[in-house]
């Protein structure tokens, strides 16, 4: 075992293995058939390569991309490891002349797309090959593509099965990131491992934040404001090419380097696109799920998805493609029901009734995912067969658990309402009554007259659809599973009805949370938190939205508690939060009550020197000569005589329309550091303008 670890060292730098990576090795050394399923960056292809440096002869990986294939050869050739490969991208020639390195011995590990095991010159080369020099191992990498369960299936692995009947006695290593148990035992199938040792890593991924976030119709504001949120490069995954050319030049005109990906798009183009990115040349890659395959950059910051990906193992594996150097990285799920519906058409579109099961099944473990309020990373774990207990802390229904509400009195009307249409209605016409809507429909049935009608206007439609969604998950009222998905009462439902049950739901928006006109009172106590947010947040290294949600803090700064007991009735705060920065915001929310009754400050003389001629009207430039100051001394003058309530005109100063922007920005980014909504507002602000903004916006009044 010493051995293995110096070999280690000395081949490839490493001073310790990764978890199973030892344990496997040593079984590859004993020539026995594996199956290694590790996550995506676990390692694998060091449990092939270095039996391959230590055994006499040569090993054959079969790998599925080119580009990858190019990749692992040039790292090994840079170690001084003699590799090399043999797919369609090269001439005869050079097939040739790397035949003749081959048979000479110089080669540890030959790379083969699996096409070529097809071919009958290969097989003739393969046995010319165990003649010379012997083959050491077979190692199948990626090897769920011989699973027709899989993601990728590939028919040309079939063929491998023959590979291993022709050398029984050559050890067939099978490693994959993508394996539900089915797959698994496909694979072992599919390609005749001999009583294969199995070996499982774990995927967590600790590393990885995970958060999904509902999202309206008008949806690209709110990506690009987490995208600006972010530091470093990402990638935002969308369904289609067109979303994506759309998203790309969007993120363009907005500022972010971005760059679009898809399949579409001439090869070349994409490969330079690729490099651009994997260079920090440009920053986000707008991407359908054709990229990421072949890449392996280990600073991926943040993944996002736009769209709904088509199954939790293909989400797993695109937010995977985040932080693989093992630092904290971001992946944000955007989610709307509307997306389910774009995504049951493609799947109608397929024309293999088993195909749409399958990819039936697969949404229905995204929209699980999605909805769900339990820990994330305890869903996608269990979806692999792994089991993770506890919490993980690192989610967003961890960090922020969706506080429960009785919503038992409205889950009562809309049920009622639902018998009163007699049962044959979907869920928007249900809520179209109790929200006494006039459309057509509802006349021509009558439904006007019914006494549900109108008995729920105080209520948005989209929370009276959350709650009608939340009805039927918890199984409390039943759809019909066709297109019309017509609510029928069960059981649970007339329970419900007779108060005997009480329904509570899981809410993002708390009932409570109506909007409010803000005041400027409660803008300037909300900036202030945010900033204490934002403070908490360095501190601890987490997101600040982790900490306290935008809504919650708005309702803070709304109604200004002061007391835990008031915090406690709020909405989002529970009591572990509370426990957790309670007293902070609680210190916060009392400093700013006793400010706005702070005695009055007096301004200084140069001040009072400066507000005289700014009330003569003249520019900041004159009084700057005048006073024989620089206009930025001016500008900070008037700032401070702003803040101090003094009599300057705003607005001879900052163009109102600008204003407006300023302050827009301010509130998006805080007040604390003015960098990044400088940033944010371009050329066309200046500090001195933002400044004052500022201080008009954080002025006693
Ligand atoms: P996978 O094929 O599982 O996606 P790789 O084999 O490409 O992962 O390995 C991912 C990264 O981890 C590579 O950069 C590799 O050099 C590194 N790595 C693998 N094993 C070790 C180890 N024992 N110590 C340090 N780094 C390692
Ligand atoms: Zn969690």
């Amino acid at each position: 075992m010493q051995d293995l670890k110096s070999a280690l060292k000395r081949f490839f730098g490493h001073d310790v293995f990764r978890p199973l990576q030892e344990q496997i090795i040593a079984e590859v050394l004993n020539n026995r058939d594996l199956l290694v399923i590790m996550p995506t960056g676990g390692g694998k292809s060091l449990c092939y390569q270095l039996p391959a440096l230590l055994k006499p002869g040569l090993t054959l990986v079969v790998s599925p991309l080119i580009s990858l294939m190019q990749d692992q050869v040039n790292a090994l050739k840079d170690r001084g490891i003699g590799a090399t490969f043999l797919n369609s991208s090269l001439n005869s020639q050079e097939i040739q002349s790397r035949s003749r390195e081959i048979l000479q011995g110089n080669i540890k590990l030959l790379y083969v797309a699996p096409e070529r095991l097809l071919s009958e010159g290969f097989s003739v080369f393969l046995t010319q090959i165990q003649q010379d020099v012997g083959i050491s191992a077979l190692a199948i990498d990626e090897a769920h593509c011989v699973s027709e369960w899989g993601q990728d299936f590939r028919p040309e692995y079939r063929q491998i099965k023959g590979l291993r009947q022709r050398y029984p006695q050559v050890p067939m290593v099978a490693l994959t990131a993508t394996a539900t148990t089915r797959v698994r035992q496909d694979i072992i199938q599919q390609l005749g491992l001999i009583k294969p040792g199995v070996y499982v890593d774990s995927f967590n991924r600790p590393n990885l934040y995970y958060e999904v976030v509902s999202k309206d119709k008008r949806d690209y504001p709110q990506l690009l404001k987490y995208i600006k949120l972010q530091q470093g490069s990402g990638i935002v995954y969308c369904l289609s090419r067109r979303r994506v050319e759309e998203v790309a030049s969007r993120l363009q005109a907005d500022g972010i380097s971005s760059l679009p990906y898809h399949g579409g798009m001439d090869d070349t183009v994409r490969s330079v696109y690729q490099n651009r990115f994997i260079g920090d040349d440009v920053r986000v890659m707008v991407a359908t799920i054709a990229f990421g395959m072949g890449i392996n950059k280990p600073d991926v910051r943040f993944v996002f998805h736009y769209d709904l990906p088509r199954n939790l193992e293909s989400y797993y594996q695109e937010v995977g493609r985040a932080g693989r150097d093992g630092e904290r990285a971001i992946c944000v799920l955007f989610f709307s029901r509307g997306d389910i519906r774009t995504i049951d058409y493609l799947i109608k579109q397929k024309s293999d009734p088993s195909a749409q099961r399958l990819a039936r099944q697969g949404l229905s473990s995204m929209v699980d995912y999605a909805e769900s309020t339990v820990c994330r990373r305890k869903i996608q774990l269990s979806y692999f067969g792994e089991r993770f207990s506890g919490s993980c802390q690192n989610c967003d229904n961890c960090l922020n658990p969706k506080p429960q509400e009785d919503w038992t009195i409205e889950a009562q009307k809309f049920l009622s309402c639902v018998a009163r249409c007699q049962e044959r209605f979907g869920m928007n016409h249900i809520i179209d009554v109790l929200r006494g809507s006039r459309k057509e429909k509802i006349e021509r049935y009558g439904h006007h007259l019914l006494s549900t009608y109108g008995i729920g206007k105080d209520i948005s439609s989209e929370a009276w659809k959350r709650l009608g969604r939340s009805l039927l998950d918890q199984g409390l009222v039943n759809a019909t599973n066709d297109d019309y998905a017509i609510l029928k009462l069960n059981k649970l439902s007339w329970e419900i009805l007779r108060n005997s049950r009480r329904v509570s739901v899981a809410v993002a928006t708390p009932k409570a949370e109506k909007q409010q006109t803000k005041d400027i009172e409660s803008e300037f106590l909300w900036l202030q938190l945010r900033q204490l947010r934002q403070k908490l947040a360095d501190r601890l290294g987490i997101p600040p939205y982790s900490i306290i949600s935008d809504s919650t803090l708005k309702v803070l700064s709304q109604r200004q508690p002061t007391t835990k007991a008031q915090l406690g009735q709020i909405s989002g705060l529970n009591q572990s939060k509370i426990a957790q920065y309670g007293d902070l915001f609680l210190e916060e929310i009392k400093a700013f009550l006793a400010s706005t009754h702070l005695p009055e400050q007096l301004p200084s003389p140069t001040q009072i020197a400066t507000l005289e001629l700014h009330q003569q009207g003249l520019s900041v430039k004159a009084i700057a000569r005048e006073r024989n100051l620089t206009t930025s001394t001016i500008y900070r003058h008037l700032a401070e005589l702003i803040s101090l309530n003094r009599p300057v005109n705003l607005d001879s100063l900052v163009l109102p329309s600008k204003q407006a922007a300023i302050k827009a920005a301010l509130l998006k980014w805080g007040a604390t550091n003015l960098t990044p909504v400088k940033a944010y507002l371009g050329e066309d602000y200046t500090y001195s303008e933002i400044q004052l903004v500022r201080a008009w916006l954080q002025k006693k009044s």
